[in-house]
């Protein structure tokens, strides 16, 4: 079953074409890596799905559902940024909780998703401190377990781990890849590194100019890559 369809998707920021006629068709249970230099449009494609822009021309469909010009809270999508974007005044529970509680959620529920968020991600030593006092890799898990307890079917992480050290890097991606195996949601994750998009992907778009180059396995982009760009980018022998 399509998880998320990404149908004919133009976006342009006045006479700039930053997203160019793109298709991409993302199987339930995947794990997407979209990979490209800075510049070439994978913050605004995550963007477009996630709703947070309004595309030109084209749809996004999700759950087999049109959801061009539905609100982002609808899409049933959790999104993960780069900066951590928690709330510095509440605990690790208050950030966890928050979305919860403004859904009306009752409140064992809550407690009951915090809890199981806050093992999988191994962080339950951490719910009573707040931002301030965590590590960048901790306060990263906290980010990430805000998408986990709303239970969305897809999320998106934008260069979750762009900010950290390598040792943080490397132990995060085993994390998230751990995740991934338990939870087998749909996962749509920007990068510009190929190590971590050889390492995380099912499949990896590789992105130029708001164009897709090349959507295929690690494996095969590596030993088949379809064009010079696509080569040199990945490092493999063309
Ligand atoms: P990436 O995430 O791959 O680094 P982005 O999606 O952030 O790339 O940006 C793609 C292109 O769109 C860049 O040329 C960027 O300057 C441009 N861009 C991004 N956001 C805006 C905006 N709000 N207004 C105008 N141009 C933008
Ligand atoms: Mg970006």
């Amino acid at each position: 079953m399509t998880s998320v369809l990404v149908k004919d998707l133009t976006l342009k920021f006045g006479a700039l074409t930053v997203l160019d006629n793109l298709n991409i068709d993302i199987p339930e249970g995947e794990f997407l890596v979209l990979l490209g230099a800075s510049g070439c449009g994978k913050s605004t494609l995550l963007n477009c799905i996630a709703g947070l822009l309004d595309v030109t021309d084209g749809e996004i469909h999700i759950n087999d559902r049109n959801v061009t010009w539905e609100e982002p809270s609808g899409r049933g999508i959790g999104m993960v940024f780069q900066s951590y974007a928690l709330y510095p005044q509440m605990t690790v529970q208050g950030n966890l909780s928050f979305g919860l509680k403004n859904a009306r959620m009752p409140k064992t529920e809550i407690q009951e998703r915090v809890a199981r968020a806050a093992k999988v991600l191994q962080i339950e030593p951490l719910l009573h401190r707040k931002p301030a006092a965590l590590s960048g890799g901790q306060r990263q898990r906290v980010a990430i377990g805000r998408a986990l307890v709303r239970d969305v079917d897809v999320f998106l992480f934008d260069e979750p781990l762009s900010n950290l050290d390598a040792k943080l890097r490397a132990d995060l991606r085993v994390e998230i890849k751990r995740l991934h195996h338990s939870l087998k949601n749909t996962m749509i994750y920007v990068t510009h590194d190929q190590v971590e998009a050889m390492t995380l992907a099912d499949r990896i778009a590789i992105m130029k100019g708001g164009i897709i180059q090349q959507l295929d396995t690690p494996t095969e982009i590596y030993n088949r890559p379809t064009n010079k760009y696509v080569a040199g980018f990945i490092g493999s022998p063309e």
